[in-house]
């Protein structure tokens, strides 16, 4: 595995900043040591024991979202939740050990990672509702954590309970690691990816670009809110692509 040159910080201040989410999106059923390190933390911090239960439909909910519905859902006092949110944390991150992931790489998205990296208009972070430590480790061990460099930030389930503040977070990180007091990344350079009504709910909270991906466990229907709803990588190339480059691109198209 070759790493890739540090990201192109000079010039990059109109680069679109694409904001990925991971489960459904980038990686497809890929949770299992994720659930597992949750309910493993939630035992030890809350001496809970979720044999038999029924979570709810997670799906881009945050992993502090997740941990509160089946905390609350167990009967457990919300006082108690907030006291220890912290350490549930805390005690995922250092539980949560994945499996090699590579094969749950949604198909073509390794290469779309590249080729995006690659192009000075373009820059890759996170919005995600894993907790920051699971994230990084979870894309490390699909091979994708050298696309995301921990210097653009990104917005996690560990930054805040409420996935629609992530993007705002995100776009704040981004600019910092340009320069410590330059303003959030702009809203019209910025596209958040993701699967579920959720995330674009929370593109919609921070008025930033949605692109859905139907890879995860919704369909077109569910996600008719989005700005473009895409059933693969070619088609979501496209639209990110429209995004990055919009005017030479129309060009080009109505030319040829
Ligand atoms: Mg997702």
């Amino acid at each position: 595995m070759t790493t890739p040159a540090p990201p192109r910080v000079d010039g990059a201040a109109r680069a679109l900043l694409v904001l990925w989410d991971i489960d459904g999106t980038l990686l497809l059923r890929a949770s299992v040591a994720h659930v597992r390190a949750v309910w493993a933390a939630l035992a030890e911090v809350h001496g809970v024991d979720g044999e038999g239960f029924k979570g709810p439909g997670v799906a881009g909910m945050t992993d502090a979202q997740i941990s509160r519905a089946i905390l609350a859902g167990m009967g457990v006092e919300a006082a108690a939740i907030d006291e220890h949110a912290a350490r549930v944390v805390e005690r995922v991150g250092q539980l949560y050990a994945p499996d090699d992931l590579r094969d749950h790489v949604s198909p073509g998205l390794d290469g779309l990672l590249a080729e995006l990296h690659d192009r000075d208009d373009v820059i890759q972070s996170l919005v995600t509702g894993n907790y920051e430590a699971v994230a990084r480790r979870k894309l490390d061990a699909a091979g994708l954590g050298r696309w995301f460099d921990p210097r653009w930030g990104g917005g996690f389930g560990s930054d805040d309970e409420d996935r629609d503040r992530l993007p705002a977070i995100a776009r704040a990180r981004a600019a910092a690691a340009l320069s410590p007091d330059r303003e959030p990344w702009d809203r019209d350079r910025t596209v958040i990816v993701g699967d579920t009504p959720r995330d674009i709910a929370c593109a919609r909270a921070d008025r930033v670009h949605v692109v859905a991906v139907t890879t995860g466990s919704h369909d077109r229907h569910d996600l008719a809110d989005a700005d473009a709803v895409v059933d693969d990588a070619g088609e979501l190339r496209e639209a990110l692509l429209g995004l990055a480059a919009p005017a030479p691109d129309a060009i080009r198209k109505d030319r040829s």
